[in-house]
């Protein structure tokens, strides 16, 4: 017999590896355990990372030294991607030591950092100066190299995702040289959202916006009816809005995350909204959960960067036992993928711990998950059985490939390498623009060989 989803939900939890403990994020942590290699294993501890050798350079001179002996070498960010896009069996360079501010330039609203800065690390520090930036995604521990390297996002019909915020990028490429590269270069599209591909990224330039208020509010109960007629207009009625589901008719689970700005934006919380009601407490993105992890709602105004991501920057993020997929469509086809989904419900009843459903805004990035045309991006939260997620992840990727998904950079799949690679008509320039920097291959990898070189 189906548990129920409650029970099923109570199941899951207990399942959870212990207490959601203190959390600082697992960057630059060496394992005592010699079994799991000379770099650990990612976020997740799904994977132990296959580097040989880890190298974790105090100067950017260092850096340079490590990149030119090595044969080939992988830049570590903060270890939260699910796929193995940056392992490697050779090099590794942790690049959290390369977390400082290199300058904030209030008048042309742009920050330098190094590109090693978690975004909780840069939000209190851009805070205090009275800046922001546009957007975060749904955890503050992922360190801004490693994000716009992903296309990371967050949420909001107006917002591009993490990588559009670059500026300017400083690199260290295959020989060891410094480039630069700004908005406006020949190139820098193809630059920013660059998998990791070009070389290791040694400081960051963002735009930044005047720093700005949000109330979190929360509307429990939506039913999918209503989701896929009101789509607009729900991901319209405010800054930032998420949609968490398990698919399963039962609409109570199903809620809606509104993120309002408190300046520019006129919003009285109604009661109800689309059929759901307004939560009279703190949640957790799965219902059920303790809330404690998670950014205040209940329309209390606090600073955006502790009210756009759903978690708190002092606690471990999300389920902790879990994997992750995530897939890009058109907007144009967000009803389509709705009832897709949510006819996978049987398939996705055992497995999904919670999906979340965010708007992306289209950008120019070449190899960016939102490239050409503004998207919505269907995330899934599995369960920790690889096996058993395989075969549900086989039944939505049948699903949203014929509507043209895009496989988020940093989460798993299982989608034909050449149906990846069609989905992004600006590849042959990429891959032009990694033969000029890296002709020799220095920062290939198994997986960027597979989905990007073929
Ligand atoms: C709990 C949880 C929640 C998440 N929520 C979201 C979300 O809301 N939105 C979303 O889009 N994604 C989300 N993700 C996925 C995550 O944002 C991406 O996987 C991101 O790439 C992780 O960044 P990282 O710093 O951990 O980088 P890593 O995973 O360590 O590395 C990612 C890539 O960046 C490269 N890289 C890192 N630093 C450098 C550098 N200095 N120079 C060159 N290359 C570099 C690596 O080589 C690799 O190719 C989530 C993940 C977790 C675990």
């Amino acid at each position: 017999m189906k548990p129920s989803p409650v029970s099923r939900r109570q199941f899951l939890k207990s399942a959870t590896v212990a207490s959601l403990a203190s959390y600082g994020g697992l960057s630059g942590k060496v394992p005592a355990d010699p079994s799991q290699g000379a770099v650990g294993q990612n976020w997740a501890e799904s994977f132990t990372y296959g580097a040989a050798r880890f190298h974790q350079p105090e100067t950017i001179d260092e850096l340079r030294k490590v990149v030119r002996r090595s044969r080939r070498v992988k830049a570590l960010g903060g270890r939260h991607s699910f796929s193995r896009i940056a392992d490697t069996d050779a090099d590794m360079i942790g690049t959290s030591q390369f977390n400082r501010l290199i300058g904030l330039d209030a008048k042309n609203r742009t920050v330098s950092v190094g590109a090693g800065m978690k975004y909780g690390e840069l939000a209190k520090l851009l805070h205090k100066e009275g800046f922001a930036v546009h957007n975060l995604a749904s955890l503050p521990h992922i360190q801004v190299g490693g994000a716009v390297a992903t296309a990371t996002h967050g949420s909001g019909d107006g917002n591009g995702n993490l990588a559009t915020q670059v500026r300017g990028l400083e690199l260290v490429t295959a020989e060891g040289e410094i480039t630069r590269l700004k908005r406006g270069d020949g190139n820098f599209e193809g630059a920013v959202a660059h998998l990791g591909a070009l070389g290791l990224i040694t400081n960051v330039t963002l735009d930044i916006v005047p720093a700005f208020d949000v109330r979190q509010y929360v509307y429990i109960g939506l039913s999918p009816d209503q989701l896929m007629a009101n789509f607009d207009a729900i991901y319209s009625t405010a800054y930032s809005v998420s949609v968490f589901t398990d698919w399963q008719s039962d609409p109570g689970l199903t809620a809606i995350w509104l993120k309002h700005k408190v300046a520019g934006e006129r919003f009285h919380a109604p009661v109800e909204m689309f059929g759901a009601k307004r939560a009279d407490r703190h949640v957790h993105p799965i219902v059920t959960y303790d809330a404690e992890v998670c950014t205040p709602q209940m329309g209390v105004v606090g600073p955006w960067y502790n009210r756009l991501p759903h978690f708190l920057m002092e606690f471990r993020p999300s389920t902790a036992a879990e994997l992750q997929s995530e897939f890009f469509v058109s907007r144009r086809h967000a009803k389509a993928g709705i009832r897709e989904l949510h006819g996978l419900r049987g398939e996705l009843a055992e497995v999904l711990q919670i999906s979340e459903i965010r708007t992306v805004k289209g950008d120019d990035l070449w190899m960016s998950t939102a490239y050409g045309e503004d998207q919505v991006a269907f995330h899934f939260t599995w369960i920790k059985d690889w096996p058993r997620v395989r075969a549900a992840l086989a039944h939505v990727e049948k699903k949203l490939e014929p509507l043209g998904a895009r496989p988020h950079w940093g989460k798993l799949t299982t989608m034909r390498p050449e149906a990846l690679r069609a989905r992004y008509p600006k590849l042959p320039e990429f891959r032009g623009l990694v033969a000029q920097l890296d002709p020799s291959g220095k920062f290939h990898n198994d997986y960027l060989k597979k989905y990007v070189f073929g």
